[in-house]
């Protein structure tokens, strides 16, 4: 459990030197804007429905701790996880609502899960079995479970011609309680809708299966993540497990309109500038070469911090080998994807070369007044940012009155 802690700064309203000073990079976290979108979604989906807000994986970058505390406060019922050990760690920070461990627990694992009040998800007539002996040998009965149901994803679940056979085993078992049975869309976000409607139609089989097998309901049927509860309203059924929306990312196929607000920044601070003459090679491999004088500026931030840009990929065909050859006709002309770009304040400064592991470099020669101490916004993706960059919680009022003030200062 111990990778699992976090060097988590926590700085509800302090100047942001204070909060920031000595770092070189951070992920700057947005704790009113979780709960903004929070309430906001709340408001869309209705008051009848349970939401799971999904935590998994350090609360997509946010830090799970923080992030479950400030869903709990705004509307969200329950949590949900992926791993035993992801659960583990809220209830050793005190976290006390319903989680759910969507994915399935190693043997090892199950008295910790039990010991820590944990909710198991279940596919296999073994796994419910010793979950069952474990919570008796702890003195539990009517413990939670919920079944996980193979529909399409391919990934964890009882098919659901062995879905009645599971939940008789668990219904024969005092220690336990069917509570819930769901299961996982593979295509809710991709638009293929067809593959949804037949997910959910053998979904909805198997569970029919199981009640009328066991002879009583099933108190928490689920189905949908985030794109398929605001896709599919007809398929929120009893629960609804979200983690995108609530971080602020609309899926694509968001069938109703929200206002959400960004929650997630990966921030890093001009280390160093300097002005390279022209013909100056600038990082490994002298992958760029300066045309013209340039000033350059170093962020302390790299691919160890899960900074990234295009991993090198060997063309697979000619039409491949094609789209590398446009794309990189297309850097050379400083068109392309605006993740090669950095943004300083409002301006945009592309990176130059490669990636270094703790370091990367910017062209700033169009940005006047560019300092050491600077702040930049690095474009990643968030959830492979690496967990010991640390997380400091700023809300984007404090923010705007930090650059008011810094703004009078000058
Ligand atoms: C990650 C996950 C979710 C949440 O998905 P979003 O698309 O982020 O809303 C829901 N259910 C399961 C099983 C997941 O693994």
């Amino acid at each position: 459990m111990d990778q699992l802690h976090l060097p988590e700064i926590l700085t509800p309203r302090s100047r942001l030197d204070e909060a920031t000073g000595g770092l070189g990079c951070w992920v700057q976290v947005d704790l009113d804007a979780l709960a903004h979108n929070a309430r906001a979604i709340r408001k869309t989906l209705g008051h009848e429905l349970i939401i799971y807000g999904v935590v998994k994986a350090n609360a997509y970058g946010c830090g799970a701790v923080e992030s479950a505390r400030c869903l709990m406060e705004n509307g969200v019922d329950r949590l949900a996880v992926t791993h035993v050990s992801e659960g583990i760690q809220l209830r050793q920070n005190g976290i006390k609502a319903p989680i759910l461990v969507m994915g399935p627990a190693f043997p090892e694992e199950i008295a910790a899960l039990i010991h820590h009040k944990l909710t198991p998800a279940v596919a296999t007539v073994e796994l419910a079995q010793r979950i069952a002996d474990e919570a008796g040998r702890s003195g539990k009965s009517s413990y939670p479970i919920h079944v996980k149901i193979e529909t399409g994803l391919g990934r964890t679940g009882v098919f659901a011609a062995a879905a009645p056979e599971l939940a008789a085993a668990i219904a024969s078992r005092p220690e336990l309680q069917l509570e819930g049975a769901f299961t996982h869309l593979a295509t809710a976000a991709t638009g293929d809708r067809r593959f949804v409607h037949d997910q959910v139609a053998r979904f909805q089989a198997a569970v029919a299966a199981m009640e009328s097998g066991i002879g009583s309901p099933i108190p928490i049927k689920h189905a949908a993540n985030s794109a398929a509860a605001l896709a599919f309203p007809q398929y929120r059924f009893d629960a609804v497990r979200l983690g995108t929306v609530l971080y602020g990312q609309p899926p694509l196929s968001a069938g109703e309109r929200l206002d959400l607000r960004e929650v997630w920044g990966l921030k890093a601070r001009i280390a160093h500038v300097s002005l390279l003459p022209a013909d100056h090679g600038v990082g490994y491999g002298r992958a760029f070469i300066t045309r013209r004088p340039t000033k350059v500026a170093v962020l302390p931030v790299g691919y160890v911090d899960g900074f990234q840009l295009e991993p090198a990929s060997v063309p697979t065909g000619l039409w491949d080998l094609t789209k590398v050859l446009i794309k990189t006709a297309a850097a050379y002309f400083g068109v392309g994807p605006s993740s090669r770009f950095i943004r300083i304040g409002k301006a945009k400064a592309p990176v130059l070369g490669k990636v270094a592991m703790q370091f990367t470099m910017v062209d700033v020669t169009a940005i006047p007044d560019v300092q050491p101490g600077h702040i930049a916004e690095v474009p990643a993706r968030r959830t492979v940012v690496a967990l010991n960059v640390p997380r400091v919680y700023i809300s984007a009022d404090e923010q705007e009155r930090l650059n008011q003030e810094v703004s009078l200062a000058n």
